[in-house]
């Protein structure tokens, strides 16, 4: 018997979670945002399901040639372009895109020799204020780049910061980069999840959605289950101990949860070692043999504690769901102050998964 602790990535919903999106864009088509190991859920294990994606959108060169010798023909792009200019020549050789978000990447491609062309995603910094050039220079950039023999392609992009909060919303935004772009003819990508959920002005040419993807709602008062949204990963162990407490006992490191009555208490094979975050604290939801129940105490490194007392029947290799198919990740990451995307980034190497 191993560790109980597992994924679980299901394949279905993937599938289903990218053909919504893909209906919500209508014309526009997607790129599915597979940074970060797609999101913590494994590249290899999640591509095969995207598989009818229209593109791919990553960070991580090494993620972008899996995907080539995987042998996917759709058009690849890396969202932050090459780290140096090296990396040009890899990106002409495996027909990866390239966002060019500033000054010394355009260096780059105006002195490259490549052997073909590579596709460009010109960033504009319309707000976000991370990456991007000024959104007035888009006419003076787009001219240029389109001259480059190291440039095939040319599409437009920029980035939302506040496309999940209703109050803030992207009208600023999105009125720089329409008004930047004005009169010129070339592609754009503009939306993330957020942005392709809620404002269907702004699908453009090209989607990026990532969380959505797996399962997750990007917005903090909208559940993925009512956005037509299956969760990806499922998180899974069992209670391998009880503990029979009194009143005034404590649970776990800090003795930060008393017992006010006797309660039964289950010790759950998961801790922060595997990526369960350790600021969930008393009364984060978790399903036991199905049931609700209560997190209790402090998230040790290997093991957290859940209350039994109103599940009664559970014991000893009960069935613990910590997140996913019937717990949404969307719930328990907002008991721990966070959201889905951190959690679902984070879960440790030494958890093992299963793609149903
Ligand atoms: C990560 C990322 C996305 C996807 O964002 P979600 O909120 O996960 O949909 C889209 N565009 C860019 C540039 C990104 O970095």
């Amino acid at each position: 018997m191993s560790r109980p602790l597992h994924a679980t990535i299901d394949s279905t919903a993937l599938t289903h979670n990218l053909a919504q999106l893909q209906a919500r864009a209508g014309s526009a088509r997607v790129l599915s945002v597979v940074k970060a190991n797609a999101y913590g859920h494994g590249l290899a294990r999640v591509a095969p399901a995207l598989a009818n994606t229209d593109g791919w959108a990553t960070l991580e060169l090494d993620s972008a040639i899996h995907l080539r010798e995987q042998g996917y023909t759709q058009p690849i792009v890396l969202l932050e372009g090459v780290f140096a200019a090296r990396e040009l020549e890899i990106c002409s050789q495996y027909r990866i895109g390239c966002a060019v978000h500033g000054e010394h990447q355009l260096a780059w491609l105006r002195e490259a020799k490549l052997p073909a062309p590579v596709d460009v995603l010109l960033k504009l910094n319309t707000g976000m204020n991370r990456l991007g050039f000024p959104p007035e220079r888009a006419p003076e950039l787009v001219g240029q780049v389109r001259q480059l023999p190291a440039v095939a392609a040319v599409t437009v992009m920029t980035h939302f910061a506040t496309a999940d909060e209703p109050d803030k919303g992207i009208a600023v935004q999105y009125e720089r980069f329409r008004s930047a772009i004005a009169g010129l003819d070339v592609p754009v990508s503009l939306a993330n999840s957020a942005a392709l959920l809620a404002y269907p002005q702004a699908r453009g040419d090209w989607v990026r959605p990532g969380i959505a993807l797996y399962g997750s709602s990007p917005f903090a008062d909208r559940s993925a289950q009512s956005l037509g949204l299956r969760a990806v990963m499922t998180l899974q162990s069992a209670i391998i101990g009880v503990q029979e407490l009194h009143a005034g006992d404590a649970v776990g490191y800090g003795a930060t949860f008393v017992a006010d009555r006797n309660m039964r208490v289950g010790t759950v094979a998961c801790g922060y070692a595997d990526g369960y975050p350790r600021h969930a604290g008393t009364g984060t939801p978790v399903l036991v043999a199905g049931q609700r129940t209560r997190l209790l105490g402090r998230v040790s490194m290997d093991m957290l504690a859940v209350d039994l007392t109103p599940i009664p029947a559970a014991g000893i290799g009960s069935p613990v769901e910590l997140w996913g198919r019937s717990l949404s990740v969307d719930e328990v990451a907002a008991a721990a102050g966070t959201i889905a995307y951190e959690l679902l980034c984070a879960v440790a190497p030494r958890v093992p998964f299963t793609v149903a």
